[in-house]
């Protein structure tokens, strides 16, 4: 795919790779500093930058037309400078600037333990500051404790594994996640949806209705309740609190699902009345994959978070506070320190959720200008992540267009807008979280241009 910017993404990528053998050079010298022979390769390398600079000053164009490569096989990923990404599940999980320079600069392999101490574990380090971000976590959500994990998946599984034994039920929506499922059949439990309303909602009366159909076949109540503030596939919003009082009423502890939220719109978990507060952090906290946050009170503290109490029986060894879901600890290295580094402008951005949702609406009211368009989330929405529906105009195109339903994605593309299910022209989804308004703009331009392109009608 080739962006109308390849010039100055390529030359922006050459010169950061080149600045990487740079400091590999510095890397491999003995500590005085760089040999005669290491100074001739650093000032060929140097030399190479400045002329890599010159042409980036002049836009780009030059010598190489070519994109570098990482590593041959390995090309560049450039899907953020080239193109407006409307991806339903990469928009808000797009690193800033801040979690870039962390990953360059945390990217080896242990970095973060480099001042670990007694008692050795990842939430207690606190160079650079991963104790302290612990704390800043669960008062961002305000609930008690926080710690990351490997993507919201390894939270659910942490959550599961302590609570849910073999044959117990656990009620999660009909909208659930796969890995909510997959957490429930990993400690042995059996998963239990509670159907959906006319308006593809879940409501608190049919998650009582649920528990009391489960407890009555299986003389046992649940263990828990998930619950997806947003769920993943229309991005409707679920009342949360309402299910949170009827969990309760039924002593069932209530997992709220944040996946969509934690990152993007502020969580209060207390309020929402929520025994576990769940976030990913490459999907909503512009942070590298794999990370997520997991949140919970005091009162499953304990429980949730237990050290381990095993002894060896040749040597008599124990690992103390080493926490066993956590298998003692999760993010290293650029993972977390992405996340840390990002967090200052995730606590920010929480704030302007109300214009994320706004652009989210205005663009749509223009899609639906197109003839025949259809949302099949809610609408007006309340947030940025929509499923449309386009069996009433693109689909029909598809239908006689020699490229099938790959003309729109292909249409879309040439327009510099990537991110579309390719071939999809009957129902998909896309996210416009965190596109400029000039963005939205162009967005909106862009599909009515393909639509008038077409013949369809645009109002
Ligand atoms: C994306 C998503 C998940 C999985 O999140 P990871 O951080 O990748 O594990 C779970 N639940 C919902 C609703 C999601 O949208």
């Amino acid at each position: 795919m080739k962006s109308p910017k390849n010039d100055l993404i390529g030359k922006t990528f050459e010169a950061l790779f080149t600045l990487e053998d740079i400091r590999e050079l510095i890397r491999q010298s003995l500590p005085g500093g760089l040999s005669a022979e290491e100074e001739i390769s650093f000032k060929q390398k140097t030399s190479r930058l400045r002329d890599i600079v010159e042409s980036l000053e002049a836009g780009g164009a030059g010598n190489n037309q070519a994109l570098p490569s990482v590593v041959d096989g390995i090309g560049l990923r450039f899907r953020e400078e080239g193109y407006i990404n409307i991806q339903p599940i990469q928009a808000a999980g797009r690193l800033t600037p801040e979690a870039r320079k962390a990953l360059i600069s945390y990217g080896d392999g242990y970095s973060t333990c480099d001042t670990c101490r007694k008692p050795f574990r990842l939430d207690k380090i606190s160079r650079p500051p991963i104790a302290d971000f612990h704390d800043e976590l669960a008062e961002f959500v305000n609930m008690d404790v926080a710690r990351v994990v490997p993507g919201a998946r390894r939270a659910f599984q942490a959550v599961t594994s302590s609570l849910v034994e073999k044959g117990d039920s656990v009620i999660v929506s009909a909208l659930a996640h796969y890995t909510e499922f997959l957490s429930v059949e990993a400690a042995g439990g059996l998963i239990r949806e509670v159907s959906l309303d006319e308006n593809n909602l879940v409501t608190a009366d049919a998650v009582a209705e649920k528990i009391e159909a489960v407890t009555r076949e299986t003389d046992r109540t649940p263990k828990l309740v998930f619950i997806d503030h947003f769920d993943y596939q229309f991005a409707n919003e679920h009342d949360v609190e309402g299910i949170a009082k009827v969990a309760h009423q039924y002593d069932i502890p209530l997992l709220y699902n944040g996946a969509y939220t934690v990152g993007i719109k502020p969580v209060d978990g207390k309020k929402i009345g929520a025994d576990f507060v769940v976030g990913s952090g490459h999907k909503s906290m512009a942070s590298a994959a794999p990370s997520g946050v997991l949140a919970t009170t005091d009162e499953y503290a304990d429980l949730i978070f237990r050290t381990t109490q095993m002894t060896g029986d040749v040597t008599g060894k124990k690992f103390g506070i080493k926490e066993v879901e956590m298998m003692g600890c999760t993010l290293m290295g650029g993972t977390l320190l992405s996340m840390m580094a990002s967090f200052p402008h995730v606590k920010k951005r929480t704030k302007n959720w109300d214009e994320e949702v706004k652009k989210s609406n205005y663009f749509l009211k223009e899609f639906l200008k197109i003839e025949g368009n259809e949302i099949v989330s809610e609408y007006p929405r309340k947030h940025t992540l929509t499923k449309v529906d386009t069996s009433g105009t693109f689909d029909k195109v598809a239908k006689n267009n020699k490229r099938r339903g790959y003309f729109l994605s292909d249409e879309m593309s040439k327009r510099g807008i990537v991110g579309m299910f390719s071939g999809a022209t009957r129902q998909w989804k896309l996210n416009t979280y965190g596109l400029s308004w000039e963005k939205i703009h162009f967005l909106s331009d862009a599909f009515k241009e393909v639509a008038e392109k077409y013949e369809l009608n645009v109002n």
